[in-house]
């Protein structure tokens, strides 16, 4: 049965896959984008998650044109990498409220009428470092990890309502923000990883569309890698 999906940083990257592995599937696709839309057969809907008239905004766009969402990816995220003792609070703050106050925000907009419909699934793009921490990532893995907990808390409240809610948490996957990492960073991540390489944006897309599929009905409050064994036992 084709669901309404709504990707936050839709338009490129990792966002973009899963977009496309829903619109694969048959789903009617939103994504958000800040600048540029993605070219394909997606309502796309301009807005930041930083901003929550905004996020109302274009929940209102999604709910016209395709219907009220009933698949919540919370992709968007940032980075703001710097050691801990060069990192300034506006650093810290300007991550955690992208990444995890962003999904918080998403997530709240679109609850009720999950609720109502009495089906949804909520998806939370985490990262390995929020798990396992990252140098120069205080400011990310907080965020990261602040999904992990944040997730739980939803899936607790409405595992009886039908409402799914989970995490995945990528590792090193091939797209922009990944190839801004430094060449040495880079080739410390990639020996360090069991599958011994990066994994590909579609990779995790396949992740997210099993998690938000009818069969993963009994799956909440869980978080699933995709990282090619780089967190294990994390
Ligand atoms: P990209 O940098 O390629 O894309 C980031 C996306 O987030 C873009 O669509 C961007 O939109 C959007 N975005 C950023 N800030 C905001 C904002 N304030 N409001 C709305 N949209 C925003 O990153 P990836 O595709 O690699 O990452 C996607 C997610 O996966 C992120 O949450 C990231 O933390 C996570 N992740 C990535 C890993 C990797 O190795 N690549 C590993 C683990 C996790 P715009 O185009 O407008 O900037």
């Amino acid at each position: 049965m084709p669901r309404t999906v709504l990707v936050t940083g839709g338009n490129r990257g990792i966002g973009l896959a899963i977009a496309r592995e829903f619109l694969d599937r048959g789903d009617r696709v939103a994504v958000t984008y800040r600048n540029e839309p993605p070219t394909g057969e997606f309502t796309a809907v301009r807005c930041d998650v930083a901003d929550m008239d905004q996020i109302d905004a274009a929940f209102t766009t999604v709910e016209a044109e395709i219907g009220p969402v009933e698949i919540l990816v919370s992709n968007a995220g940032v980075t703001e990498d710097r050691p801990m003792i060069r990192m300034q609070e506006e650093h810290f703050s300007r991550v955690l409220d992208t990444n995890l106050t962003g999904g918080w925000r998403c997530a709240r907009r679109a609850l009720p009428k999950m609720l109502r419909g009495r089906w949804g699934r909520i998806v939370f793009v985490s990262s390995v470092a929020g798990l396992r921490g990252n140098p120069g990532q205080a400011n990310y893995a907080a965020s990261k990890a602040g999904m992990v907990g944040m997730a739980r808390s939803m899936a607790r409240e409405y595992a009886t309502a039908g409402v799914t809610v989970n995490v995945v948490a990528p590792g090193l996957i091939e797209t922009d923000m990944s190839a801004s990492l430094p060449e040495a960073r880079r080739a410390a991540h990639l020996a360090e990883i069991p599958a011994g390489r990066a994994g590909g944006a579609e990779e995790v897309a396949a992740a997210v569309a099993w998690l938000a599929g009818e069969r993963a009905g009994y799956v909440t409050g869980a978080v699933i890698p995709v990282d090619g064994g780089l967190g294990m036992g994390h």
